[in-house]
């Protein structure tokens, strides 16, 4: 069953699952499917005496095996169709001019904000599913078939840094055809919990790749994790080039840093976009004043609730200083570098999901389906 565990701070008590979890991976009658966001590989490794922020990806992949997932996803590669769909958002109300700017919408805390505090302005929230929904909803499809679910239940669960995921998961626009999406969701700390109890060697262990036909997000996928990061992978899905210089502009556009409000401007074929990169709520806050009273003009907002950005998630081992928070930074960005595939509209593997899952779906899946939260 289920069980509660309090918040260290006093301030909310959060849901657990991983005794259902434990059930279900012993469970023959159904197939497990995990997928693990990008903040969560750069959070784990000096839990079990590794460098901090090293990106411990392949050896998550190998211990959810272990523990009886059947199949293991990445979210960057959720991530990726986030960053095909908003950016096509983007440039559709920039054509109309209507509900500029576009605030981004993969941060649940920062979308239940918006709506309770600034629901004049919710009409600008991105209608785009979080990565992890979006995400959900392809898994949901692509095991409908017979041949895929092999006659067994799929129970989907997500890895995440973030407790709010928690609810999101529960939202009705977060389910198709009545269907909750995501089943459940487990945080960083309650992975590292469970891995404890198994009594894996975690340090020990070999890498694994994360399998197919979902296993590959491009590096623009996994810097969503740090704040900057949506608006870099949309910025690169924009401009033509991907070479080193192109990057190399974007990444020194001023969209990267720590800082709580950033400004950016860029050019998409001769107009100016302006865009603003908030992280924390507090930060939130403030500029969303100033956008209401019109003193300040923006195309793209993008708002994570924590500071810095999901690598610094509620649901993230503590406690996390300035070292953590800079190795974990830095190893989501070391992971881009190393990946050959830099922006999401160049991964193969998201192109040809467009042409066949997709196909006259993407609307049903990828965007958040208000018809049913109006029920
Ligand atoms: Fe969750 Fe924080 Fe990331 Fe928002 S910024 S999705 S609350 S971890």
């Amino acid at each position: 069953g289920q069980c509660r565990v309090v918040c260290p701070t006093g301030a909310i008590s959060i849901n657990t699952n991983i005794e259902v979890i434990w059930d279900l991976l012993a469970d023959k009658n159904t197939k497990v499917i995990a997928q693990i966001a990008p903040a969560v590989r750069v959070a784990v490794g000096d839990q079990f005496g590794l460098p901090r922020g090293e990106n411990v990806m392949g050896k998550l992949v190998n211990v959810l095996h272990r523990l009886g997932f059947d199949e293991v996803y990445d979210t960057s590669y959720g991530a990726d169709l986030t960053v095909i769909e908003e950016s096509e958002e983007l440039l559709e109300r920039l054509a109309s001019g209507e509900n500029l700017p576009l605030f981004t919408s993969c941060c649940p805390a920062w979308v239940k904000f918006c709506e309770n505090r600034y629901p004049d302005l919710a009409k600008n929230l991105s209608t785009c599913r979080s990565p992890q929904q979006m995400f959900g909803a392809v898994i949901r499809e692509y095991y409908k078939d017979p041949e895929k679910n092999g006659g067994k239940r799929i129970v989907s669960v997500s890895i995440m840094p973030c407790t709010a995921k928690k609810e999101e998961i529960l939202r009705p626009e977060s389910s198709t055809n009545g269907k909750q999406d995501i089943d459940y969701v487990l945080t960083t700390t309650e992975l590292i919990t469970m891995i404890r109890k198994s009594g894996i060697r975690f340090e020990n262990l070999e890498i694994e790749a994360s399998d197919m036909p979902f296993g590959i997000g491009s590096g623009a996928g996994v810097i969503f994790g740090v704040t900057g990061g949506v608006t870099e992978a949309v910025l690169r899905r924009l401009r033509e080039g991907h070479n080193r210089v192109e990057m190399d502009k974007i990444k020194f556009s001023g969209v990267r840093g720590e800082e709580g409000l950033k400004e950016v401007e860029f050019d998409y074929n001769g107009r100016t976009i302006h865009a603003a990169v908030v992280s924390g709520l507090g930060n939130a806050d403030a500029l969303m004043k100033k956008i209401q009273k019109g003193e300040v003009h923006y195309d793209f907002v993008e708002v994570m609730a924590c500071r810095r950005g999901c690598i610094m998630g509620g649901g993230q081992p503590v406690p996390a200083g300035p070292r953590s928070r800079i190795a974990r930074s830095k190893g989501l960005y070391d992971t881009d570098i190393n990946t050959q595939i830099k922006k999401s509209n160049e991964n193969p593997l998201i192109l040809s999901l467009y042409d066949e899952l997709l196909k006259g779906k993407t609307h049903e899946l990828l965007h958040r389906n208000f018809e049913a939260a109006k029920k």
